[in-house]
């Protein structure tokens, strides 16, 4: 059966490259290019924009994001075994797909693209959630990319859209809503993958605000979120009481029940602390 970009089936190109899946890489490898073009669809209208794909292993999403026609797409792949099965992919998109050879946490990505940047992966398990932290925690709002669609274990992608109360609600959906929309795009059954990993998978999708809903600063804020679910059972007054003297009195201030959990605090609730902190105490906070 002919394939969508008229290059190889996957299979082949796995075989013929010797690309054996490697535990250590996170390597789970999508093989349906209708799926893998669904998904880049998912991420709306790619001709103007610059894409950035983290690990396109043997390229089944990148051939995808290609199809749905990307002005340009860099593909960041650490595995080299994988190099030469992109390469030829990038050959039939002369001037289009870039790619490097590199660990995606050393490289600069911001300075090699050009906006709109819209970024699309399926991340290895090991350093997903690692990537996405550092991408929500840009000092600078907003930051180089304006979408991010993402394929993560179902339970990680729960964490990112849970909402207070929810069993999921954590640090993950506190940084990510702060200054993002996120939102839920479709669940992924573990046969989809070669080998097939033992959870499902979800893709989401997360757009960039032009500012954050509630003003506060980025360290801070990740500070005390981090503190407040570490012991996310614990009341607040004790889940946060080194912070500051007297934390207790300094959340009823703001507002917020010293008696209350981390699950159950709101983001609005947790960046007016994290202001009110930030005016009471301490450049240390955010040295
Ligand atoms: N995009 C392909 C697909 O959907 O079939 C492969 C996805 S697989 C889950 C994750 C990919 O990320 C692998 O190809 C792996 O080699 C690559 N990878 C793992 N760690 C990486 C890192 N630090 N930097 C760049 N790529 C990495």
């Amino acid at each position: 059966m002919p394939t969508i970009d008229g290059l190889p089936p996957l299979r082949h190109v796995i075989s013929k490259n010797g690309i054996s899946a490697r535990k250590s890489l996170g390597q789970n490898f999508l093989m349906d290019l209708n799926l893998t073009s669904r998904i880049a669809r998912a991420a709306g209208n790619l001709e103007n924009c610059d894409v950035v794909e983290i690990g396109p292993g043997p390229g089944g999403l990148t051939r995808g994001i290609l199809a749905s026609g990307a002005r340009r797409v860099l593909a960041v792949e650490k595995d080299s075994r994988c190099i030469p099965a992109l390469m030829e992919i990038s050959e039939h998109y002369p001037g289009i797909l870039e790619v490097i050879n590199a660990d995606a946490l050393q490289v600069d990505l911001a300075s090699m693209t050009n906006p709109p940047v819209k970024i699309i992966a399926n991340l290895p398990y090991n350093v997903g959630t690692h990537m996405l932290v550092r991408w929500l925690s840009a000092e600078n709002w907003p930051p180089f990319w304006a979408s991010m669609t993402l394929m993560f274990q179902k339970e990680v992608a729960d964490r990112i859209v849970a909402n207070p109360g929810m069993k999921a609600y954590g640090r993950l959906g506190v940084l990510t809503q702060w200054r993002s929309d996120v939102r839920m795009i479709m669940k992924i059954p573990s046969a989809a993958f070669t080998p097939p990993p033992k959870v499902a998978s979800a893709v989401i999708q997360i757009t960039s605000l032009p500012t954050a809903k509630y003003p506060s600063h980025p360290k801070v804020l990740e500070m005390i979120v981090a503190k407040a679910f570490n012991q996310r059972r614990k009341m607040l007054r004790s889940a946060l009481k080194n912070i500051v003297p007297d934390v207790e009195q300094q959340l009823k201030i703001c507002g917020i029940n010293p008696e209350a959990r981390a699950e159950d605090t709101t983001i609005e609730q947790f960046c007016s602390f994290a202001r009110h902190i930030e005016q009471i105490s301490c450049d240390e906070l955010i040295s």
